[in-house]
């Protein structure tokens, strides 16, 4: 019998969808417990939630939900070009910055083209390569679980056209540092377009300056994004800064209204609010004390990590993961990440880390 999927990509067919962190309602329901009853520490969220400022502008912005947004989200990209101290044609924005990765794949990738990450990083960078029938070629880290920027240097093909620098890295935590970035920047030949997926950038003690080889005029672009120290994760806010020609290309290569109303109105309040963001990163290193006690105290492994989350070898993982799930905490098992003895866990507030330590003292010891 002949089925529409026999005439789809055979590309898109062998592909396994991404696994987002089990919703909070979804649990309580199978669980039949209430959602204030759960604990999410799966999707590096903040636990503090969006920015009062921001919460204010997304309500002013409600009357005018009937309008379409500004499609060149002048607002917005103006602010960015400013903050960072490029031009606005420099700017590119949207739905989160996963968007903007597909973009980029849009723009540069086909069959017989390649993308090189690190073996530990995103998953979403092999889904969205083989969206587009492209290879995708992994290096793996290093010993200390960071990027091998060297061994990236050398998988370069003619071939190659865009390389993912997660910095800090998901799900490990791990970062490269300023001299090994500009020794790997030297290396990198005209054809490739290097990604700094800086989406945790904001929680590091170190930031390394990716924004001079912008300015340098190099192939780069800074990812940001605001769903992790900003908030406003259930938005769909991100942006990139790079040069004016990749920008145009990403430009041409989105839909016309690709940033909605919402996120234009909370993002642009949301850069304002200094204080916002420094609480969440307060919180977050706050938080990483509190595991780090536990873990030294169990004798458990982690991974000590600059972003807003810990990579922690429990061994199991995927067990833990649905013991923890039982009581209401929901983790990240790191199957999909070929990390089966470990859970990732984002760091919340005292309380909901302090539940999740209880759940896995209880499992543990
Ligand atoms: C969360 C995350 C992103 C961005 O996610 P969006 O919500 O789409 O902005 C990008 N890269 C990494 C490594 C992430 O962990």
């Amino acid at each position: 019998m002949s089925t529409i999927t026999q005439y789809a990509n055979q590309y898109v067919l062998d592909l396994v969808a991404y696994q987002p962190g089990k919703p909070i309602e979804e649990t309580a329901r199978e669980l039949g417990l209430k959602v204030s009853d759960i604990v999410k520490l799966a999707s590096n969220e903040n636990s503090l939630g969006p920015s009062p400022k921001a919460i204010e502008a997304m309500q002013k912005a409600t009357m005018g939900a009937h309008i379409y947004p500004d499609g060149a989200s002048y607002t917005l990209r103006s602010k960015l070009a400013e903050r960072f101290g490029v031009d606005f044609q420099q700017t590119v924005v949207g739905s989160g910055s996963s968007e903007i990765i597909e973009l980029l794949c849009h723009a540069c990738l086909h069959e017989g083209i390649e993308l090189i990450a690190a073996k530990h990083s995103f998953s979403m960078y092999p889904i969205m390569c083989k969206l587009f029938g492209a290879t995708y070629v992994e290096v793996d880290n290093k010993k200390d679980w960071s990027h091998d920027l060297q061994g990236m240097i050398k998988a370069i093909t003619p071939q190659t056209r865009l390389i993912f620098i997660t910095n800090p890295t998901n799900p490990v935590g791990t970062m490269v540092f300023q001299e090994e970035m500009d020794a790997f920047m030297e290396q990198v030949p005209n054809h490739v377009i290097v990604a700094f997926d800086e989406a945790y950038i904001d929680f590091a003690d170190v930031k390394p300056d990716t924004l001079k080889y912008v300015k340098q005029g190099k192939n780069v672009i800074i990812l940001r994004t605001f769903s992790k120290a900003y908030g406003l994760a259930g938005l769909r806010a991100g942006y990139g800064i790079t040069t004016p020609e990749i920008a145009d290309l990403l430009n041409k290569a989105r839909t016309p209204f690709n940033m909605n109303l919402m996120a234009q109105a909370a993002t642009v309040a949301a850069l304002d609010d200094e204080a916002h963001l420094a609480a969440s990163v307060h919180l977050v290193n706050e938080g990483k004390k509190q595991f780090y006690a536990a873990f030294d105290k169990w004798g458990i492994e982690y991974i000590p990590s600059h972003g807003n989350f810990i990579l922690v070898k429990t061994g199991r993982g995927r067990e833990i993961f649905n013991s923890c799930l039982a009581h209401g905490v929901i983790l990240r098992h790191m199957d999909g990440y070929g990390l089966p003895d470990y859970v990732r866990i984002t760091v919340g507030n005292e309380r909901e880390n302090a539940r999740c330590l209880a759940v896995l003292e209880s499992l543990l010891n």
